[in-house]
């Protein structure tokens, strides 16, 4: 197993499918954070054939809430002193509001910059979320 890099306190996003670990890293906002921040794509795994992992460094606290959306079975590792101290399960939001962007172009939420976007969970075993102002099923595949 290739260590790209170990962390000392942080958190390690684990067993994210491969695609989704540049979605997360992008809805996280985690180009933006001065630590140290490992996006690794397409690690080998075991029982995932590939799989895609983010290590962020002293941050302990991240929106676990698009992690969940994003990959709802992906794994979270809080780390302190190099050792897993928690695992974090992810559960997914009821609502979600101001994270996603509804891509339904006509909707009021993309096109009226005052109205923040909101989705609302239709279907926890699809990972399905509908926005609240259109009716759009929200597609992480897009
Ligand atoms: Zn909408």
């Amino acid at each position: 197993m290739l260590e790209i890099t170990s962390l000392k306190n942080g958190i390690v996003i684990d067993h994210v499918k491969p695609g989704n670990g540049i979605k997360i890293f992008e809805l996280l906002g985690l180009a933006d954070l001065d630590d140290q921040v490992a996006l690794i794509l397409n690690a080998e795994s075991s029982n995932m054939g590939r799989k895609d992992i983010i290590k962020v460094e002293n941050h302990q606290d991240l929106d676990l809430d698009i992690v969940s959306i994003i990959d709802p079975t992906a794994t979270v590792n809080i780390i302190e002193n190099e050792e897993v101290v928690e695992k974090k399960v992810l559960e997914l939001p009821e609502v979600i509001e101001n994270i996603l962007t509804c891509q339904n172009p006509k909707c009021i939420s993309t096109s009226e910059r005052s109205v923040t976007s909101k989705f609302i969970l239709i279907n926890p075993e699809e990972t399905k979320y509908k926005c609240a102002y259109c009716d759009h099923i929200y597609d992480v595949e897009e």
